[in-house]
């Protein structure tokens, strides 16, 4: 990032607009990768698409070229009001406020959702948008790489932790390419990926008790190093891991999404 005289970082400006950071603004700059993100989402006339975070249109513009209609949710007053100027109503839907309270389920199904999303609230935000998994088609987002590599991340790799089983327990995932810090302006310092995400159809989901399932996945993982005979004590005796038929000295990092749905439910069946 620029660096003033006096050693204060400048403010980036692009097209007129100071990027905010405290609301993740690195715009996209690079054509090649706008086009390439919009061919993956291969937005169709009549699709239902949510921007999240339309900020100065990079991706809006070629999306409302293919599909002629849009919503979009921004929370910078600013871009709001460019919003609002540039766009007739009847094309762009300006919802103004924050992603991470908004009600997706006002917005008309099958949703696609879609967005460079800002990173500081990129975790949040994804399970906010898990509750409305039932009325989404699909989600198309760049996010940091990191968080991408830990979405897709399978048992027994570094990346594996709650964030792949919670979300990989409602949706298919593909990490589908990287986009280097280049492509935006100002430049973030990581790599960002490119993440595809389908829900899972209902009655695959199977967990009977999501929340509980929640809460052993967070302690399972809250001590990586510790042994399930530990961080489940919670909930499990011994024998329980017998009727389990799994290994007390197993660590969660090596359990599959399919392991703790059924811990789940063994404890959920116990309690009920
Ligand atoms: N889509 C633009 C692009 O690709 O150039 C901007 C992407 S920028 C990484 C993130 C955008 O999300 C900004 O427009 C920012 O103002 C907006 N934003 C940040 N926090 C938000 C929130 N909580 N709810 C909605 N929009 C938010």
């Amino acid at each position: 990032m620029a660096q003033g005289h006096s050693g204060h970082r400048t403010p980036q400006r692009h097209q007129g607009h100071t990027a905010r950071k405290r609301f993740g603004q690195n715009f996209l700059v690079d054509q090649d990768i706008i086009g390439q993100i919009v061919t993956a989402i291969s937005p169709k006339p009549g699709e239902f698409i949510v921007e999240i975070g339309p900020g100065l249109g990079a991706l809006t513009v070629p999306l409302l070229a293919a599909c002629g209609k849009l919503h979009v949710v921004e929370i910078d007053r600013d871009l709001i009001a460019r919003l609002h100027q540039t766009y007739a109503p009847e094309q762009v839907t300006v919802h103004e406020g924050d992603a991470l309270e908004f009600d997706f389920s006002s917005l008309p199904a099958p949703l696609r959702v879609v967005g460079n999303l800002p990173y500081n609230i990129s975790t949040p935000l994804l399970f906010h948008l898990a509750d409305y998994a039932d009325r989404v088609r699909d989600m198309t987002f760049m996010l940091q790489k990191e968080v991408v590599d830990r979405m897709v991340a399978k048992p027994g790799e570094e990346a594996y932790g709650r964030l792949s089983v919670m979300l990989q327990y409602r949706f298919a995932m593909a990490s589908l390419f990287d986009v280097p810090g280049t492509a935006f302006n100002p430049p973030p310092k990581v790599t960002s990926a490119i993440v595809y995400m389908r829900p899972l159809p209902a009655e695959a989901l199977g967990c009977k008790n999501p929340e509980l399932m929640g809460k052993i996945v967070t302690a399972a993982f809250g001590q990586r190093r510790k042994t399930l005979r530990n961080t489940l004590r919670p909930w499990l005796e011994l024998e329980d891991f017998d009727a389990l038929g799994m290994n007390p000295q197993e660590r969660g990092e090596r359990l599959a999404v399919a392991d703790f749905v059924h811990i789940a439910d063994y404890i959920h069946a116990r309690a009920g």
